[in-house]
């Protein structure tokens, strides 16, 4: 009798992605638009999507998904949301830019406002990029001052003086970060080491009265998710408020996820500027800036700190964005810390009957798990995690069913849609890829 055993003769289960990598190579650089979708963290070919639904993404090549990026945030709602895509193709109907202004943006403006004591006016633009770019502008032209302090692995976008990494010692001025940043806008950068108050005081002792700002994440989610040291906000409120210094809030993560009021609300400490983008473009391209109205009039046309954008205020994007911003009721973030302590607490189950080291961060609906015995608190820490093991970890899931972020230093976000049964399969893919990654 000839053997009987069946053999997988399916093929490669990625192979549609793969062929279509390869001509996306030819005329895309990296064959991506933004360099972390291009799995340089994790090794591999890129999948490409073809859709999604709720928690669901759906690849080219049929595969399905349980999302854990959620478009890098923004899709709190899951994806596809009825009420979101009705918003917008009412509004397309009508038109899809107009070049002046409508009552829509009053409208998202005002949301925004409302539900942040620390924001009086409100500027919308494109990108995440754009907000952190003119809030900085707009801080330098406010105080007068050039220098500016950032935190080591926070990410604002891709912005000249914010693309620059520390060099060696606690606090130093900045070098590029990228090719193309002038070495002389990266030295108005100074950065140091997060969650470390002697080094936050070394900062403003040594460069207060230089800084025009101090640009952070107060919940950090671009080295995974690291949330403040008790106190520390506070403390970096206080010393701006001593030295003239502007605060500046980067909330473009966490900015209506982690709450209504975003971190400045759950956290309860006040920026003098706030960012935001992800959610409150619910998927379009959307962001914003805003602060106290002192501040705010200092830009053009009635202040002479200039920003514009022909698309700001787009009329899809902000209608998506009300759509969105509109169901985000105490109820929502309630169930979403329900979600996120079912998954925190049934990872850390998982790992532990297995046999395999992690510690995890969870803020609301973001979280993170570290291959490493120690909790991390800064950059360093996460550098010193076991980044090979995650990378093994990320193909297992994906071949189990579950899109992860391609990058052990990406935050996992889940959204409403994430219902048991989302978490049910997650766990049980969880199970197989943590024996799998055991035995290599
Ligand atoms: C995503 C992100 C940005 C950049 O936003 P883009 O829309 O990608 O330009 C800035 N800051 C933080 C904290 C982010 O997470």
């Amino acid at each position: 009798m000839q053997n009987t055993y069946t053999v997988d003769v399916k093929q490669d289960r990625y192979a549609l992605s793969k062929q279509l990598f390869d001509r996306a190579l030819k005329l895309i650089p990296g064959g991506v638009n933004s360099p972390v979708r291009a799995f340089g963290g994790v090794g591999g070919t890129p999948v490409f999507m073809a859709g999604a639904d709720g928690a669901a993404l759906q690849d080219m090549d049929g595969n399905q998904y349980v999302d854990y990026i959620g478009s890098w945030g923004p899709m709190i709602l899951g994806h596809a949301d009825a009420r979101v895509i009705e918003a917008v193709k009412n509004v397309m109907e009508v038109g899809t830019s107009f070049g002046a202004p409508t009552d829509r943006e009053t409208a998202l403006a005002d949301f925004i406002a409302e539900r942040h004591t620390s924001i009086e006016k409100v500027r919308l633009v494109n990108s995440g990029t754009e907000a952190t770019m003119s809030a900085i502008r707009l801080a330098r032209g406010y105080t007068g001052r050039d220098k500016i302090l950032k935190f080591a692995g926070h990410y604002h976008g891709h912005g000249d003086s914010l693309l620059v990494e520390a060099g060696s010692g606690l606090i130093t001025h900045g070098s590029p970060s990228s090719a193309g940043v002038p070495k002389a806008l990266a030295e108005l950068t100074c950065v140091a080491p997060f969650n470390d108050v002697a080094a936050l005081e070394k900062a403003f002792y040594e460069h207060g009265e230089d800084l025009a700002c101090v640009i952070l994440e107060p919940v950090a989610g671009n080295m995974g998710c690291i949330p403040p040291k008790d106190g520390y906000l506070k403390t970096l409120r206080e010393l701006c408020t001593k030295h003239g210094t502007l605060l500046i809030f980067d909330e473009v993560m966490t900015g209506f996820r982690l709450d209504m009021s975003s971190a400045q609300g759950l956290l309860g400490v006040e920026p003098d500027l706030s960012c935001f983008g992800k959610v409150i473009g619910g998927g379009l391209p959307l962001a914003a800036y805003g602060g106290r109205s002192e501040i705010m009039d200092r830009l053009s046309p009635i202040g002479d700190v200039y920003q514009a954008g022909t698309l700001s205020g787009n009329p899809l994007a902000v209608s998506a964005g009300i759509a969105t911003v509109a169901q985000l009721t105490p109820e929502v973030y309630a169930k979403l810390e329900v979600t996120g302590a079912k998954l925190q607490k049934g990872s850390e189950e998982i790992f532990s009957d297995i046999g395999i080291p992690i510690r995890t961060h969870r803020v609301g609906s973001m979280f993170s798990i570290y291959f490493s015995e120690e909790l991390p608190y800064t950059f360093e820490d996460v550098q010193n995690t076991d980044i090979e093991m995650f990378k093994k970890f990320f193909h297992a899931m994906l071949d189990e069913g579950v899109y992860l972020p391609p990058s052990a230093y990406e935050t996992w976000f889940f959204g409403t849609c994430h219902d048991d049964a989302i978490l049910d399969m997650t766990f049980t893919a969880m199970r197989r890829a943590a024996m799998k990654i055991k035995n290599t």
